[in-house]
């Protein structure tokens, strides 16, 4: 495109270096942007700006995108409010992962999704009020599968249906206390699969502590696998879990070969950190063997914003310290959560037309202690801080996350350390 010397422009970020994975841009450069979309990379030393922001020894990213939330605030006990804790952080797409289902999802369009300033997607949970009372997460035992009175594909796909603008997929957590004892999670399953077929979206699962099994040693059998049933283009979610059903084989400290299998077929690996879900231990295990996630989300919610999860920059950095390298890190909260969520047409990307969604991060050094959700500390020597962020061209106030470690809620969590399969061999001591 020409552009005529003196154009004004709304906006030139200037000196930062520029990151966009699906272009294969890693340099110094400018950005420019007017309208509120992406108008050119390069030098722009011939725009002159209304307003420039100078990047200098920083990273410039597109928008993060943060596939794994909770942010139906008030009406569910997990929800968090999207702009407060997103994307002040540098989130510019926050995806709900399944706090409503089919009957409540109205509400998180009107209350949440059309009200905040990030843009809101969503997966539609599989029970139709979805997490209105989270069991574990309402302090209430039970949870959202103890009755498949409510887990209806019908009314799940018709949901889908009406809703493609902001719905991007299907979510079902399989965890024995919330399926009645486990009872109801195979066919739980069964319908969830069912209704993405049938919708055309990809499905995110849960799988903690579940009946339905990581590894399936007997091939004849007919009850399902996960992550080997999952289809292509499915998102397994809590990968680096310790618990029961971790990808990790306990007795051989390996990954199991089902979970690796699935991976090869296009099974995707979420992080989804949450309060319980990432270990230290099996994130170095699966890392010393390459298995890094395909996206990285922290499943914030009530339970994490202040700790263990904070905030994406702070998830991010937990695998920068695993040996991810820097690109990786950026591609999985960038391109490829945009491509499996079908918006990578979108966003995602800083390509010339497409909405300014940027972020600007900068790498603070070390030394920092970080706890994973089971209390154990490791020390980062880098840590990404968010210093900017624009969506579609406006930018929005940063804020910093809680200090980190946060000893109060690594007590409390210090409580599960008997349930822990694959951990370090001493249990933590807190001062
Ligand atoms: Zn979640």
């Amino acid at each position: 495109m020409y552009i005529h010397t003196m154009s004004y422009v709304d906006l030139v970020l200037k000196n930062g270096r520029i990151i966009d994975p699906v272009n294969r841009v890693d340099m110094v450069a400018d950005i420019a942007v007017n309208n509120g979309t992406i108008l050119s990379i390069g030098n722009n030393a011939q725009f002159q700006a209304k307003k420039t922001f100078d990047a200098g020894g920083c990273l410039v990213t597109p928008g993060l995108i943060d596939c794994h939330v909770h942010c139906y605030q008030y009406a569910t006990p997990l929800g968090i409010n999207p702009d407060e804790h997103c994307l002040s952080r540098g989130v510019t797409t926050v995806v709900d992962a399944g706090s409503a289902g089919a009957s409540t999802f109205e509400g998180l369009r009107r209350y949440v999704a059309e009200k905040c300033k990030a843009r809101m997607l969503s997966f539609v949970h599989i029970a139709q009020h979805g997490l209105a009372a989270a069991g574990c997460a309402s302090g209430a035992p039970g949870g959202e599968l103890d009755s498949l009175n409510v887990v209806s594909v019908d009314e799940c796909v018709k949901c889908v249906t009406e809703n493609r603008d902001i719905v991007v997929g299907i979510k079902l957590r399989l965890s024995d206390s919330i399926a009645d004892e486990g009872k109801n999670e195979m066919e739980a399953y069964r319908r969830a699969l069912q209704a993405s077929e049938r919708a055309g979206v990809p499905l995110m699962v849960h799988h903690t502590m579940s009946t339905v099994p990581t590894q399936v040693n007997d091939d004849k059998s007919s009850s399902l696998g996960c992550p080997r049933d999952l289809k292509a283009g499915d998102l397994y979610t809590h990968t680096y879990h310790p618990y029961r059903s971790s990808i990790v084989d306990p007795t051989t400290q390996t990954i199991y070969p089902d979970v690796l299998k699935a991976r090869q077929k296009g099974v995707l690996y979420d992080v989804g950190h949450g309060q319980g879900s990432f270990g230290w231990t099996v994130a170095e295990i699966s890392s010393t063997s390459g298995f890094y996630p395909d996206i990285i989300s922290t499943d914030l919610h009530t339970g994490n914003h202040r700790g263990p999860a904070y905030d994406l920059p702070t998830v991010m950095s937990k695998f920068l310290h695993l040996g991810m390298p820097l690109v990786e890190v950026i591609h999985a909260v960038t391109s490829t959560s945009a491509k499996a969520i079908g918006w990578g047409d979108r966003i995602g990307s800083l390509t010339p037309g497409k909405e300014a969604d940027i972020t600007v991060l900068k790498l603070d050094e070390g030394p920092v202690s970080l706890e994973d959700c089971q209390s154990q500390v490791r020390v980062l020597d880098k840590v990404f801080k968010p210093v900017a962020v624009w969506r579609a061209g406006n930018q929005y106030p940063i804020t910093v996350s809680d200090p980190f470690p946060n000893r109060d809620a690594m007590k409390l969590n210090l409580r599960e350390w008997d349930k822990i399969l694959i951990r370090d061999k001493d249990k933590p001591v807190i001062q």
